[in-house]
């Protein structure tokens, strides 16, 4: 039986894991992007929620699914050796707001949260220093963890291709194609691929392509901005820290993320339909972040430390509640649709949960592969590394020794290892954007400026392409105009 997801995000490629494990299922993973991970997966906060902010009155699902998504990230991240810490919330409370911290609490207690209390302003300062002097409390949760999403998202590729998942990038599902009320397959840019199941988890599209079987919803762009401040700022909280959730988005965070960098953000902002796409940013959202992280902190890092702006957009489904249903009328189409926040805390959990639905709504009989493998590695760093380590790296490879970028310590060979893991999981196309996520080059404070020209030129070897060919991330955005020497040449040109 062959079963086909639509969208590498966060939840198609935890899906795709999970589907990996079964025998008899034949498993395409379909995205319309160059790379996996390229939607809201790769520009969120990365944090792995408690759970305690959930109403399992209002949305009993996501609520249980964020709980056990928290504690099966421990695994998860082990197996598939993703950078992940879990160094535990503060959520901050100001005049006027001890109703709603108290609430926190006995949601946690509700869901089963464990270790979340009040802390009085003296014993919240102990633990975090950082924290304004506006808050009066704060209700500290210890299961809070914080994830590098997009790493998490390559992980689970790679697990899952090396489990035997087939990977299509630049492969755009347009409909999906249903005949006596079954699914039969899907129609892309590359021509029609046949699938007996469906898993539609397009992220903000995901509507349209439920539209294509006459499902009709619609999901709502909700932008998030942020503001990166760069590694090596004197303020570095040891606990994330935040404000009280409001009804459009969990609030402002400040966050040290998994490399180190500081992240404050994101804003909450409703777009038209027409700009799913639209991860622009704006003086007004990036003063919003400033004032809401500087009501959160005693001081914040000097501007001239950040590093980057940028935003990413949440599938906000009708009417809060995430859209996951397995239907009978197409029979083989499975919505994993508006999947916005907590979902990258539950991904694990929202995979197994559809399998579940899987089997009960269509009921198959899935017997798990002998050969499974649940491990992957992940790229090996000599970013700190004591000498001695980094001396054997070299030894066994001396491009180890050749730096390419110094802002994040990365070298040629990890750039190369980068390109080879790409090509492993089937990529059409090497992008700067896809070497940037996996080997952390062009991740630091010059973001870029000194050795993208050196990585282009390394992809533009492999490849045999020209240097200016060379793609930062879709189509339109090569690196350079063409061979320009060509005109003074002569020879005849465009
Ligand atoms: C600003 C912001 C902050 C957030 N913070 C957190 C947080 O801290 N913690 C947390 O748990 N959650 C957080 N979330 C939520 C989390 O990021 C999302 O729930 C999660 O990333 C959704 O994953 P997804 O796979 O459904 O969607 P996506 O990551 O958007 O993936 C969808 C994929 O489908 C592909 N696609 C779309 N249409 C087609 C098509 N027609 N054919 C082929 N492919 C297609 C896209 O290219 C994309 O790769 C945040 C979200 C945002 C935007």
């Amino acid at each position: 039986m062959r079963l086909l997801i639509v969208g590498s995000g966060i939840i198609g490629a935890s899906i795709a894991r999970i589907a990996s494990m079964y025998k008899d299922l034949d498993v395409y993973l379909v995205d319309r992007e160059a790379d996996v991970g390229w939607g809201a997966s790769k520009a969120n906060t990365g944090i792995i929620h408690p759970g305690h902010e959930e109403d399992p009155n209002l949305y009993p699902l996501r609520a249980r699914l964020c709980v056990e998504g928290n504690r099966l990230w421990r695994n998860w991240a082990r197996e598939l050796d993703i950078p992940i810490r879990f160094p535990g919330e503060l959520m901050l409370v100001f005049e006027g707001f001890e109703g709603e911290a108290k609430r926190y609490v006995d949601l946690a207690r509700i869901n089963g949260v464990p270790g979340v209390r009040l802390l009085y302003r003296d014993e919240a300062e102990r633990i975090e220093p950082y924290i304004s002097g506006e808050a009066i409390a704060a209700v500290w949760a210890p299961t809070a963890g914080v994830i590098s999403p997009i790493d998490a998202v390559i992980a689970l590729v790679e697990n899952a291709v090396s489990n035997n998942v087939k990977l299509l990038t630049e492969t755009e599902v347009r409909r999906v194609i249903v005949s006596d009320g079954r699914v039969k397959g899907v129609e892309t840019n590359r021509g029609f691929i046949e699938a007996d199941i469906v898993v539609n988890a397009a992220g903000i599209y995901a509507d349209e392509v439920a539209g294509t079987v006459g499902l009709d919803y619609k999901l709502k762009p909700r932008r998030g901005e942020y503001i990166l401040f760069d590694s090596f700022v004197d303020v570095k909280p040891k606990h994330i820290i935040h404000s009280v959730p409001t009804p459009m988005s969990k609030g402002v965070y400040v966050v040290e993320t998994i490399e180190r960098n500081l992240l404050i953000g994101p804003t909450a902002e409703d777009l038209p339909n027409d700009s799913k796409n639209d991860t622009s940013t704006s003086i007004e959202g990036l003063s919003k972040i400033l004032n809401e992280a500087s009501r959160l902190l005693k001081k914040l890092p000097p501007r001239d430390r950040i590093i980057k702006f940028f935003a990413g957009i949440r599938p906000e489904p009708p009417n809060g509640d995430w859209i996951i249903e397995a239907y009978t009328d197409p029979w083989g189409f499975i919505d994993v649709a508006g999947i916005r926040s907590p979902g990258l805390t539950a991904a694990p959990a929202i995979a197994i949960h559809v399998f579940n639905l899987l089997r009960d709504k269509y009921d198959l009989k899935l017997e798990p592969k002998d050969s499974w493998n649940p491990y992957r590695r992940g790229i090996a760093r000599i970013k700190d590394k004591p000498k001695r380590i980094i001396k054997k790296f070299i030894e066994k490879d001396p491009r180890y020794g050749s730096i390419i970028c110094w802002c994040n310590m990365v070298s040629e060979a990890e750039i190369l290892e980068a390109i080879d893991r790409m090509k492993y999981i089937g990529l059409k196309t090497i992008t700067l954007d896809g070497v940037k996520f996996r080997s952390k080059a062009m991740y630091g404070f010059c973001q870029g400026s000194f050795c993208r020209c050196r990585i282009a030129y390394l992809i533009s070897r492999i490849e045999g392409i020209p240097l200016w060919s060379v793609k930062m991330n879709s189509d339109k955005s090569i690196l350079g105009v063409g061979d320009v020497k060509s005109i003074l040449r002569g020879e005849p040109h465009d």
